[in-house]
């Protein structure tokens, strides 16, 4: 169930490139060892689409999952045209999706929101709530949508217009967004988990004698305490190294722009789309779409620790006198820590260990 680098990766449905399916008990646990409950939830990317413009035989359009396991989320990146088939050949289901973050208005991002919206709504979940992420028109668009086809949504959905800089924050995490260069508005869009207190070390507590309660709380958020005997006993003495958050950037549709290095500064994993291979570059700044050395050098300039490659050209397909595995190729001489997604692929984004970090 693994390829590539690792065995970081597996499939999570039966699309119709066939392959493996769902995960196995013993596949989670090893992807869900070391993130316990202190250090928050796990986080999960799963490709349902991964060809540009049209659906192949083994590629659906554009669709990107990101699952928070423990609290039982989904977070959707694009909806291209029958995103929620993939759903069903997932073991995911839509009524876990909470927020969709949506980059531009081409259908291949698009043509699935109503759909699958409807849908959601006819199974009735009267829990779901649904916050919705995008450029100016997807409004109106969605408005026209529920207009003309008299579609009524049984649970909330917001719409949020978005500008590059913040578009989301809770206690957890943050997303923030940036303007890409395509053939219409783009925006990419980076999720960042913010930083955890280290592990409280509980037993040294214990040892300095320290009386379990309330107490126990205050240190471990690192805050100086004063004990009833006197002794003033600081947090952080007693908490490991500071847990550092995962990120994940999100860039597509776009030619090579700056804007997406900076979005993508650091990221533990970049997705970036690589529609054409290196010789056809001419047609990607035509089109304003990425080769897969633009994402490759997007990748190594903003210093991201793992690359993921999607939305690629049905021109590509094997027997092609270009295939696939050649902008693979041809990325990995600039960006040796690449990989090209799937549909059904899942990568779990593992959190860095402090003493991996590097201070510059
Ligand atoms: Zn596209
Ligand atoms: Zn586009």
């Amino acid at each position: 169930m693994s390829r590539g680098s690792g065995s970081w990766f597996v499939r999570r449905g039966s699309g119709p490139c066939g392959g493996p399916t769902a995960i196995t008990a013993a596949d989670r646990a090893k992807m869900e060892a070391g993130h316990s409950a202190k250090e928050g939830t796990s986080l999960e990317i799963t490709f349902l689409g991964t060809s540009s413009g049209v659906p192949t035989r083994s590629r659906n359009v554009s669709s990107v999952a990101l699952r928070l396991t423990q609290r039982g989320e989904i977070w959707l990146f694009d909806c291209g045209e029958g995103t929620q088939h993939q759903f069903l050949r997932s073991e995911f289901k839509a009524s876990q999706i909470r927020r969709i973050f949506i980059t531009h208005m081409h259908g291949d991002h698009i043509f699935g929101l109503m759909g699958l919206l409807a849908s959601c709504g006819l199974a009735g979940n009267p829990q779901q709530k649904v916050d919705i992420y995008g450029p100016p028109k997807l409004h109106d668009y969605l408005q026209a949508c529920r207009r003309y086809s008299q579609t009524h949504f049984s649970f909330p959905i917001k719409v949020h217009t978005v500008e590059p800089g913040r578009v989301y924050e809770d206690d957890d995490f943050e997303v923030t967004c940036a303007l890409l260069e395509h053939r219409v508005p783009a925006h990419g869009y980076r999720v960042s988990e913010k930083d955890r207190p280290g592990r409280f070390d509980v037993k040294r507590a214990q040892g300095l004698g320290i009386p379990p309660g309330p107490i126990y709380g205050k240190l471990k958020n690192g805050e100086v305490v004063t004990l009833p005997d006197g002794r003033r006993i600081n947090g952080k003495d007693l908490c490991g190294p500071t847990l550092p958050g995962r990120s994940l950037a999100y860039c597509t549709d776009t030619v090579f722009c700056e804007r997406a290095v900076e979005l993508a500064q650091k990221v533990d994993v970049l997705i970036h789309e690589a529609t054409f291979a290196h010789q056809d570059a001419e047609m990607a700044y035509q089109r304003l779409h990425s080769t897969s050395t633009m994402a490759a050098q997007t990748a190594l300039l903003a210093q991201a620790n793992q690359l993921i490659m999607t939305h690629f050209s049905p021109r590509y397909a094997p027997g092609n006198a270009i295939e696939l595995k050649d902008l693979l190729a041809e990325a990995r001489s600039i960006f040796p820590n690449t990989v090209m997604a799937r549909d059904f692929d899942t990568y779990p984004i593992t959190r860095r260990e402090p003493a991996a970090l590097v201070v510059l």
